[in-house]
């Protein structure tokens, strides 16, 4: 097998030809860093390779392949994690440069999973600054491309997991989902991204942003693999006091079950004014084949949907701006020379944030400021409470929601980056999911003329990702959307 075909396989295909015996580990380490090698000039979806690291548990897990034992979920099959999920002893710094140089000191849980399942960690992806994006050019080391189309952006956050994904140039990622930046990026470069339900997967070890809001989640060649790499990292920690008891149940068990009588509704809300054209035509198309499946498909309403974003941007902001007060340059990473203690902190964070994440902290710092709380962060409080109440209203009559994962297709670099608002508004049919709760997947579900992915969202109930799973992977299924590559390496 060549390097392509090789960095083509999906994790699962991948691990089956490990155990049998046709791929060594420790080859498909080596393939995997001649693509990087070729790939990632042009793509920059990494911050930190670490290839001696992947060589070395890539030999141990041939070992153990050749003695017989036991073998992890992902065992041999290399991942790509976001750098803003601490890993022991490799540099982990939010794509800021006030953590240019922070090495944890301990995993993520998450990470403890991944390997406890023989994973090979690769390195850590490219995001926006603290995951305050939608285009990773928030970076503060720079942009990542998208492998469509070099000349757009990946989506954000988590645009270097997602872009790395789709370049071959890992074979599944973690992100992180604050407001969209597991789904959007994964709609943006083709592949499949799920945010689980607020609680379903531990925090410990994500750098937080909106504590309330953050959710890590797979991105992935396709469906099953995201039902995998949720099942390695889904489950109760003690150590993230919102991380729910009950145990994950067996997502693959359940993943091809049929889905006639499913019931999808539709809602009107979100088929509006400023949806691309393209993208509402191939979400349509997917009713179809979902009717062709035996499923209901029905209109229904969310009315609260148009204060999410201006909810979102008051209490993620509110969120972020105590999260980050942290960062002080006693503890952690980027310390200014100065004259003081007062004037050291502000020097600090003055020269270590860069200008997304100082507009979030001024922003969240005045939402919460006496006199306004009430205004503001209360009341986003209360109105994000009704967004809840939509969802659970709907799912009285429907198992899940069906809707466009990003308004537009991959937009081009540079092109919204002086525009916040606009900016802001690539997540309007992200961020519901995160203020109720509730989990969502996005899966590729058509191109462009220009031949940029489209990706369509699924929503469901607290906890039900069993159900998402089914309904997303019998779309795959039917289609072969997911199985499209950027062009240059098939
Ligand atoms: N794009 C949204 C923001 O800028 C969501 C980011 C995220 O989910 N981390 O906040």
């Amino acid at each position: 097998m060549d390097t392509a075909t090789i960095c083509k396989l999906t994790a699962f295909e991948l691990r089956e030809k490990t155990l049998s015996g046709k791929l060594t580990a420790k080859k498909v380490v080596e393939e995997l860093f001649a693509q990087i090698e070729e790939k990632e000039p042009l793509i920059g979806a990494y911050l930190t390779l670490d290839k001696e690291g992947a060589l070395k548990t890539a030999e141990e897990i041939d070992a153990r392949v050749k003695r017989g034992e036991r073998p992890g979920l992902l065992m041999g099959v290399p991942v790509a994690v976001k750098d803003n999920i601490c890993t022991r002893g490799l540099r982990t710094t939010c794509a800021s440069k006030i953590l240019g140089n922070f090495v944890p000191p301990y995993d993520a849980h998450v990470v403890e999973r991944l390997r406890a399942e023989d994973a090979i960690i690769v390195g850590k992806t490219n995001l926006d600054e603290f995951a305050m994006g939608s285009s990773t050019e928030n970076s503060g080391f720079k942009p990542t491309k998208n492998p469509w189309d070099v000349r757009c952006i990946p989506g954000g956050s988590s645009g270097g997991s997602a872009a790395a994904v789709a370049a071959g140039m890992a074979y599944m990622a973690l992100g992180s989902d604050t407001g969209g930046s597991v789904r959007q990026p994964a709609c943006l470069c083709g592949v499949v991204g799920l945010k689980p339900t607020y609680g379903r997967v531990s925090r410990y070890g994500l750098v937080a942003f909106g504590s309330s809001l953050d959710q890590i989640g797979p991105i992935t060649k396709d469906v099953r693999d995201a039902a995998i790499l949720l099942q390695v990292i889904a489950g109760h920690d003690r150590r993230d006091s919102t991380c729910a008891a009950a145990p994950a149940p067996d997502y693959l068990s359940t993943l091809d079950d049929p889905i006639a009588g499913v019931r999808i509704g539709v809602p009107k809300e979100y088929f509006a004014e400023g949806l691309n054209k393209e993208v509402h035509q191939a979400v349509e198309g997917t009713i179809r084949t979902y009717e062709g499946l035996g499923a209901n498909v029905v209109e229904i309403s969310l009315p609260h949907t148009m204060y999410a974003v201006a909810v979102y941007y008051i209490i993620a902001t509110a969120e972020a701006s105590s999260n980050l007060a942290r960062y002080d340059g006693v503890r952690y990473g980027y310390r200014a020379s100065s004259d003081g203690l007062i004037s050291m902190y502000s020097r600090s964070r003055a020269e270590g944030f860069g200008s997304e994440v100082k507009r979030r902290i001024m922003l969240g710092t005045y939402a919460l400021s006496s006199g306004y709380y009430d205004a503001y962060y209360l009341k986003a409080s209360k109105v994000r409470n009704l967004i809840r109440q939509d969802f659970l209203s709907a799912f009285e009559k429907v198992d899940v929601v069906l809707c466009p994962t990003s308004p537009t297709p991959a937009f081009r670099l540079g092109e919204r980056i002086e525009n916040p608002l606009e900016m802001y508004l690539s997540d309007v049919f992200t961020i519901p999911a995160n203020l109720a709760g509730i989990p969502g997947i996005s899966i590729p579900c058509g191109f462009t003329r220009d031949n940029l992915p489209i990706g369509m969202q699924i929503m469901g109930k607290h906890f039900d990702e069993a159900t998402l799973l089914k309904v997303a992977r019998a779309f795959e299924r039917e289609t072969d959307y997911h199985l499209k590559r950027p062009g240059d390496y098939l």
